[in-house]
């Protein structure tokens, strides 16, 4: 038995050629020119790419925050994921203060649990390194059981004060851990003090609408934060990841550190792409608080060197980090105050659709550059052996892409569990056509086809040491 898939291009994250793709079970046996059938199902790939499934390394699925619960929880959210040519997500398990990390990660065990439509990861947000009870060393050796139990990376937040932000002196200890260990520190770069202070004036001057919420997010507080993140990390000898990197400041600082020789790595996300603040937030009604992510949407000239870095590889990977309220009952909370509204936007169906149509229809990136943005380098950076790549021994995570598929995005035909989509009556080009999960088909004509808890926790390496 076994899916010959042939006919089609292969796009590498460093060449495409002409070859055919076989499966056999859960794994790619070969990947070459004019593959002899036997027993196989075959698929007709003519006129279609042949690419890894994408790798979204930054959700947040049935994610309490600001007193409501994200939108998609493990089931809607990695079926849309898969609908969207997605094969495995990273999501982040976040440590509720006073609680220790084994606790945060049997919560998000649980989440997952029967629902998972495909793969799975975890990042581990640390929060408290003294849980109540609870030695502050005995949290950073937790850290230990974390990467030995696949946990390979770790989330730091400068920003929320008071709710998730750490302060310089325990983000630093947990590098010096990290660095020891050989696990990635991700950084929620934002002067989270510094934010407040601008957030109270605004309010206090009446200020409440939701383009507040970018308007006292400035670029400078990003950069200052990147350039402290990159700083400490140097000084713990560790490697830091730069998530949901937003802006040209914050670019400029990545570059410089990159320049220097230092280990930063950073990713960037669709929204900041295609998405602006004169556009979407003009100040002008409380429909913008569809747009209340952190970082904020920025000025459309910040588009452009993002574009940049991502074809020239200063950016290293393009996620969404999806984190969906709907615009009726939960983004509504924030009504009367930007500060309520909950933070987050829905975007992990539309990430290959949006990345294809903007960076590679336009000419901004190389088919094989978004290969390497989507899945390539998202599996190598993240400690994923078996994922990213289409090469004998992998998992067989295979998308196939038509890039002359028109569609239109809608909140109507969308899988997401929203009431809106950020990118409502979009047309673009370039659409998923099948979806294959450890060589089973999953997704064809826009259908999810596999069972929920199909999906499987991946255990990822600690590598981070021998990244750059
Ligand atoms: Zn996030």
């Amino acid at each position: 038995m076994g899916t010959l898939i042939q006919h089609g291009t292969v796009i590498h994250a460093d060449s495409s050629v002409q070859a055919d793709v076989l499966i056999e079970g859960e794994t790619i046996v070969a990947v070459a020119a004019n593959l002899p059938p036997a027993d196989h199902t075959l698929v007709d790939a003519t006129g279609l790419l042949v690419m890894p499934g994408g790798i979204d390394v930054h959700t947040h699925l049935d994610m309490p925050f600001g007193g409501t619960t994200s939108a998609d929880d493990y089931l809607t959210g990695t079926r849309a994921a898969a609908i969207g040519g997605t094969t495995t997500v990273i999501d982040f398990a976040l440590q509720s203060r006073g609680h220790t990390l084994a606790e945060a990660l049997a919560v998000w065990d649980s989440k997952a649990e029967g629902k998972a439509c495909i793969d799975y990861a975890l990042h581990m947000a640390i929060t408290d390194l003294s849980p109540a009870g609870h030695p502050h060393n005995e949290t950073l050796a937790e850290m230990e059981q974390m990467v030995a139990r696949g946990i390979s990376s770790f989330k730091l937040f400068m920003a929320y004060p008071g709710v998730l932000m750490i302060d310089d002196g325990l983000m630093f200890q947990v590098m010096q851990k990290a660095a020891s260990l050989g696990a990635l520190c991700l950084i929620h770069a934002e002067n989270g003090a510094a934010i407040d202070v601008v957030v109270a004036q605004a309010l206090a001057e009446g200020k409440t609408a939701p383009h507040f919420h970018a308007l006292t997010r400035s670029t400078q507080a990003e950069a200052e934060a990147t350039h402290r993140a990159i700083a400490l990390a140097e000084m713990a000898g560790t490697t830091v990841y730069i998530v949901h990197l937003s802006n040209s400041d914050s670019l400029r600082e990545l570059k410089q550190a990159q320049a220097r020789g230092l280990r930063a790595l950073a990713e960037t996300c669709t929204q900041y792409l295609v998405l602006s603040l004169e556009e979407q937030m003009p100040g002008k009604s409380f429909e913008e608080a569809k747009y209340v992510f952190t970082p904020p949407l920025r000025l459309k000239a910040n588009q452009a060197p993002l574009w940049q870095a991502l074809a020239d590889g200063s950016l290293s990977v393009v996620s969404t980090d999806h984190c969906p309220f709907r615009f009726a009952d939960q983004k509504s909370l924030g009504r009367n105050d930007f500060t309520k509204i909950p933070n987050g936007g829905p975007g992990i169906e539309n990430r290959m659709q949006l990345l294809w149509h903007f960076g590679v229809n336009a000419g901004l990136l190389t088919p094989e550059r978004f290969v390497a943005l989507t899945a390539t380098e998202p599996a190598r950076i993240f400690g994923m052996e078996t994922k990213g790549v289409l090469a004998p021994g992998k998992d067989a995570d295979v998308l196939l892409w038509d890039p002359n598929a028109a569609y239109t995005i809608s909140a109507v035909t969308q899988s997401m569990n929203t009431d809106y989509s950020m990118f409502e009556g979009w047309q673009v080009k370039g659409n998923v056509s099948r979806v294959y999960s450890h060589g089973e088909l999953v997704v064809e004509h826009g259908k999810f086809l596999g069972t929920p808890g199909r999906g499987r926790f991946l255990h990822r390496k600690a590598n981070a040491g021998e990244l750059l």
